[in-house]
């Protein structure tokens, strides 16, 4: 069985699960473990901690990592909310004697150069999956992180949300930092940016803020600039910021879920310069990519993920890659928590609201009909009895086809087959799997049609 998301003890169970392997232990037995998650109402997570301090930490350290987690393991975008439970405060000296940044956090997270966002230790070159969607972009990447400010300046990395344009953009930082270790590097959002201006301009830290970033910066990689729509004193200085780092041959690289044209409320001026250099695109990833990342997590991770298994998460999520990786989280949270094998029918269960809510699920009705077009038989006849010779092979790949993209079970697809018998299915696709070894012509078939269905859906 699954477990139950909407039980916040078990979904915090799963979560801590899930983290394990990715978060230093003492980061993990110091901040994590003491939190209690009281409760899952609606698409707010209210997690008790014992002090002002921890949620000050965490909220400072974690809060992204946090939210998108446990959004994951719960299937739901959550807001989190924190209570403090004084009962379980430790006395106020010894918060006092509590280092502002624990140090061993630097073992998971790549210490930033200075005070600007830290690069996730994850996004490098080397985990980055290319594929057709996203090999310019990877490559635009690539020769300003080599060349920085030689290639192309300033490099616009421009797609849709969970595409991979924060991973891009934190490979090059990485990537810099690794060939020239003395780099100043400021990696920002233009959120936390438009905070750093507030701040600088009412506590009368402007100086300070110029020399920064004008002068203390060698490479600024600045990621979600389209937030810096409408904040006129942010765009100013960022405008300012961009003189002077171009006029003097420093890298800028922004990314962006919008094109330069589209993002509305900017200064034109600005939006002109975005246009000077090289705008990068990244689109969706194709089918083909998607597996590639999926077994690539897997690997990483060290669980095991049948061929099954992959295709099946590859064929029905296809939005974008946080997704993907956010199924891949709760699926393999689940399955090791309840000690299940994680096979399709598991997956479809554990993703069920997922997979439904996107209606990206293939039915067995489509298949039906496609293969029954493609082939040009009825519907009618893959699910009849008949055993003549020129229906026999649509209806075995109507069969596998079903069974490896939809993920019934072989009792369920043997009562949509015109109530069969499970065996017949079984053998269907045992049959189909083994001539595709041996026979083109049908693996050239089973192709096109997957193509179709792949496309179909979308
Ligand atoms: P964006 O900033 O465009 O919204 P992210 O860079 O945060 O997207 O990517 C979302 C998740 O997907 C990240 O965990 C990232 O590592 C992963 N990801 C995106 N593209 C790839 C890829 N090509 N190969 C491997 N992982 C990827
Ligand atoms: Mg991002």
């Amino acid at each position: 069985m699954a477990i139950d998301r909407h039980d916040p003890k078990q979904a915090w169970g799963a979560f801590l699960e899930s983290i394990g392997p990715e978060i230093s232990g003492h980061v993990l037995e110091t901040w994590f473990k003491p939190i209690r998650c009281l409760e899952l109402a609606g698409d707010t997570a209210v997690l008790e901690v014992r002090d002002r301090f921890s949620r000050d930490w965490l909220n400072d350290h974690y809060i992204d990592f946090l939210r998108e987690r446990l959004s994951a393991i719960v299937g739901t975008t959550l807001a989190i909310e924190w209570v403090l439970n004084p009962e379980r405060a430790i006395p106020d000296e010894s918060i006092e004697a509590l280092p502002d940044e624990p140090s061993s956090v630097s073992e998971s997270i790549h210490p930033s150069h200075d005070r600007g966002r830290q690069l996730n230790s994850r996004y490098v070159f080397d985990t980055f999956v290319a594929g057709p969607s996203n090999q310019f972009a990877l490559a635009a990447c690539k020769a300003v992180a080599e060349n920085p400010a030689v290639s192309y300046n300033p490099l616009f990395v421009f797609g849709g949300v969970g595409l991979g344009k924060t991973h891009l953009l934190c490979a090059i930082g990485h990537y810099i930092l690794k060939e020239k270790p003395r780099s100043r590097i400021i990696y920002t959002s233009s959120e936390q940016f438009m905070n750093e201006v507030v701040e600088a301009v009412r506590f009368s830290k402007l100086p300070e803020f110029h020399a920064r970033y004008r002068r203390n910066c060698d490479v600024i990689l600045m990621d979600d600039i389209q937030l810096i729509a409408g904040k006129d004193r942010t765009q100013h200085e960022f405008f300012h910021i961009f003189n002077t780092l171009y006029d003097s041959q420093r890298q800028i690289v922004v990314t962006s879920d919008k094109l330069p044209h589209e993002i509305p409320d900017i200064e034109e001026r600005l939006r002109n310069r975005f246009q000077w250099g090289l705008i990068a695109d990244i689109q969706p990833p194709e089918i083909e990519t998607r597996i590639a990342i999926l077994r690539q997590k897997a690997e990483n991770d060290g669980f095991e993920l049948s061929d099954d298994v992959t295709f099946f998460l590859a064929r029905n999520i296809r939005s974008n890659i946080r997704e993907l990786e956010g199924a891949l989280i709760r699926l393999t949270a689940h399955a090791s928590l309840t000690k299940t094998p994680i096979t399709v029918e598991y997956a479809q269960q554990v993703l069920d609201d997922i997979l439904t809510a996107r209606g990206a699920l293939v039915s067995v009705e489509a298949v039906q009909k496609l293969v029954a077009g493609y082939f040009q038989v009825k519907t009618a006849d893959l699910k009849s009895k008949r055993r003549h010779k020129v229906l026999m092979r649509p209806r075995q790949v109507a069969m596998y086809l079903c069974r490896k993209h939809v993920g019934s079970s072989y009792p369920e697809l043997g009562r949509r087959f015109g109530d069969k018998d499970h065996t017949t299915i079984m053998s269907a696709c045992r049959k189909v799997e083994n001539l595709l070894k041996e026979d083109a012509s049908l693996r050239k078939q089973v192709m096109d049609l997957e193509r179709q269905l792949d496309i179909s859906v979308t």
